[in-house]
């Protein structure tokens, strides 16, 4: 499963590759499990839409989208029909912004934008591939974006956990690891009983931190996984704090290199690995004290540590 590095540098590949290119037709597969939105409301969202950019938000992946009416006559008004039948929500602001625009549209000034964020979530094992037209489309492809510089951007996926959805402003939970400042991260854990693994793992408190990195930042911290979060002293949390950041920035760092291999045709490529200290060595000698590496179960997820490292 994708997880935090691997998203953000799946973003910044795609941000790179497509901003600035404009969404000219948009073909969606029958599967259901994959839209998150209604069809026709991810279609009306980002046809005819100019991605302004692309980035992370914990594990999502978020299209920023310019809604520009080319042949505002037609558009606007198919548009609108699609939106309202659903009608609620902030969402609503977003046709009416398009019916003020399409009467500028003939006057001069031009159409105004109305923005739009395609969210990508890839699940255990989707992707999204930027191909020529004439590629062959994969087993799978739930999505085809065709894009005005005449590539397409594919959206693969054959388990079908991922989820393709609209909104006019995704707000996901928690904070985000890489930017937390020391003192929200600390009043995170504060008063909470459970693990400080759990903890951790907890996207309502941080976005997207996985398995394998918060048992890598544990080790690094020195902080033992069954720990309760409220029973660790400011002092180790903010070396948790700096582990856990100093964890992402090298996976994202070695992600980095593998970019076009993710994001092109040949999706299946994986990521260079962080070279794990803890995760996956049950068992083996840790690397600095030769202890062998334990696991444990908490809440359902393996965990490993060194017994002698971590307290
Ligand atoms: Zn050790």
């Amino acid at each position: 499963m994708p997880e935090l590095p691997e998203v953000e540098t799946i973003a910044r590949g795609l941000a790179k590759r497509v901003t600035g290119d404009v969404i000219e037709s948009v073909w969606l597969g029958q599967k259901k499990e994959p839209l998150k939105s209604p069809a026709t409301e991810i279609a009306a969202a980002l046809e005819k839409s100019r991605i302004t950019d692309v980035r992370r938000m914990g594990k999502h992946i978020v299209f920023d989208l310019d809604h520009v009416e080319y042949g505002a006559a037609r558009a606007p008004s198919r548009a609108n029909g699609r939106r309202n039948r659903r009608g609620k929500e902030s969402k609503s602001v977003s046709p009416a912004q398009t019916s003020k625009a399409h009467p500028q549209a003939g006057g001069g000034a031009g159409p105004t934008p109305v923005r739009a964020q395609w969210i990508v979530h890839l699940g255990m094992t989707g992707s999204l591939r930027i191909c020529e037209p004439q590629t062959e489309v994969a087993k799978h492809t739930h999505a085809i974006l065709k894009l005005s510089s005449g590539r397409e951007l594919r959206f693969v996926d054959p388990r079908r956990f991922g989820r393709l959805s609209v909104s006019s402003e995704f707000d996901a939970t928690g904070v985000e690891p890489l930017e937390v400042d020391l003192d929200s991260f600390v009043a995170l854990f504060r008063g909470r009983k459970t693990p400080i693994k759990s903890a951790l793992l907890n996207q309502k408190l941080l976005r997207g931190v996985g398995n394998i990195y918060a048992d890598e930042s544990l080790f690094r911290a020195g902080i033992r996984p069954r720990r309760r979060a409220a029973s660790i002293t400011c002092e180790q949390l903010a070396k948790l704090h700096d582990a856990v950041k100093e964890v992402l920035k090298e996976a994202i760092a070695l992600g980095g290199s593998s970019i076009s291999d993710y994001v092109d045709a040949d999706g299946e490529e994986g990521f260079f690995q962080l070279q794990h200290r803890v995760y996956g060595r049950e068992s083996e000698p840790c690397l600095l004290c030769k202890t062998p590496i334990k696991r444990v179960v908490i809440a359902g997820r393996s965990s490993h540590y060194c017994p002698k490292c971590q307290k």
